[in-house]
């Protein structure tokens, strides 16, 4: 109940452990094939330059931001958290100009200031994170987006925590560019990152003039691969491709819009049960995500020695905060496999026990009784 990596399914250890074909046996290319198109369903894209690149999430960030960056070209990063400023240093090091537009960890981005800093700067890439996971804040696109082409520059989206737990929908809103990773909603082991492509970023690509710094990352050579011509690039992480194809297949299978339901849900039961034993999240309502829950450690709570009791005694893993919410802030994960009602239950039942081993005494039972009142209700 981290951050990240969530739990996966015996189903996607279980397709690791298949056997390992050739980068261009005929199953792989199939298995690849399905890979994307059910990529693109995730995405909800149509577009063809979706794609598993070898790497965690940070791999997908970095492929992104060196094909659409040449060096001189201007950058927004909107750092409202780390990935935000992980960002801006990638962008950095491929040679970017970079802006960053700030607001404190904890807050979300105003369309009005995104609106006036790229009228001001003019530049060819806006990148943004939709859910922040050092914070636990959901960034609203829409109006971003549309402010975003207006100024004729690309939109660059940072998907990693809330695909496969929030509507990602590159294509709705136009999103230009975006990437993500496996181990958080998509609840599949970390290695690869999904990445997808629309035609305003394939045609920046198409007309660069130098060429892409990094040759692992270069698109234009992965699409080679991944695309008709199937010229060999570099050897795919062929397990992990297993395991996203399976991973993938029970996203699809559950549905989207029952995925996020539950997602939903759980981050309901988890906070009404948090709510009363006087614990409250540290992100408003409305900006809260439902696979990351960001509240405040109670007043006198030793973070460390709680965090480790909760792992030793009950097996349960929770997220401290990071940068200025160090100490402060709890982040508590359902992502995925991981949004479950059991993992609530015990979550809430081992809570109070730690406290209590703290002297910090909490209504018996209350967390439990409130987050049971929430499952009552939906059923
Ligand atoms: C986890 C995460 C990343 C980085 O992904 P890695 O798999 O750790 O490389 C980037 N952005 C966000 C929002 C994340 O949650």
């Amino acid at each position: 109940m981290g951050p990240g990596p969530s739990d996966i399914h015996a189903s996607v250890l279980a397709a690791l452990a298949a056997p390992t074909v050739g980068h261009l046996d005929p199953y792989f290319l199939q298995v690849m094939d399905e890979v994307q198109s059910m990529l693109r369903a995730v995405f909800q894209t149509t577009s063809d330059m979706t794609l598993a690149v070898s790497g965690t999430g940070s791999a997908g960030m970095e492929t992104c931001i060196a094909n659409l960056i040449e060096p001189g070209d201007r950058f927004i990063a909107c750092v409202n958290g780390v990935f935000g400023g992980r960002m801006a240093d990638v962008a950095e090091r491929c040679g970017a100009v970079v802006t960053k537009q700030e607001r404190d960890f904890g807050e979300a981005f105003d369309p009005e200031e995104i609106e006036r800093v790229v009228r001001e700067q003019a530049p060819k890439v806006v990148g943004i994170v939709h859910a922040e996971t050092s914070t636990g804040v959901l960034q609203p696109l829409e109006d971003i987006a549309r402010i975003v082409h207006d100024a004729g520059a690309l939109l660059l989206v940072d998907c990693v925590t809330s695909l496969g737990g929030l509507p990602v929908e590159i294509d709705r809103l136009g999103i230009d560019a975006a990437y993500s990773g496996t181990q958080k909603c998509l609840s599949c082991p970390p290695g690869l990152s999904p990445v997808t492509f629309g035609p305003r970023a394939l045609d920046a690509m198409d007309s660069r003039k130098t060429r892409v710094k990094s040759w692992y990352l270069d698109v234009g050579l992965l699409r080679n691969y991944w695309g008709g011509e199937r010229a060999y690039h570099h050897t795919a992480p062929i397990n992990m491709n297993y395991a996203l194809h399976q991973a993938l297949r029970r996203v699809l299978d559950e549905g989207l819009d029952a995925r996020f339901a539950r997602h939903r849900l759980h981050h309901q039961a988890l906070k009404a049960g948090l709510a009363a034993m006087g614990i409250d999240c540290s992100v408003p309502e409305g900006r809260q995500l439902p696979m990351l829950t960001s509240v405040w450690i109670p007043e006198g709570v030793d973070d460390g020695r709680l965090r480790s009791q909760l792992l030793q005694d009950f097996g349960v893993e929770i997220g401290g905060g990071l940068g200025p919410l160090k100490g402060r802030t709890w982040r508590i994960g359902l992502m995925g496999d991981s949004a479950r009602r059991s993992n609530v239950m015990l979550f809430l039942t081992a809570l109070e026990q730690c406290l209590k081993q703290q002297d910090i005494r909490v209504p018996v039972g209350a967390g439990a009784d409130a987050a049971a009142a929430v499952y009552a209700e939906s059923s």
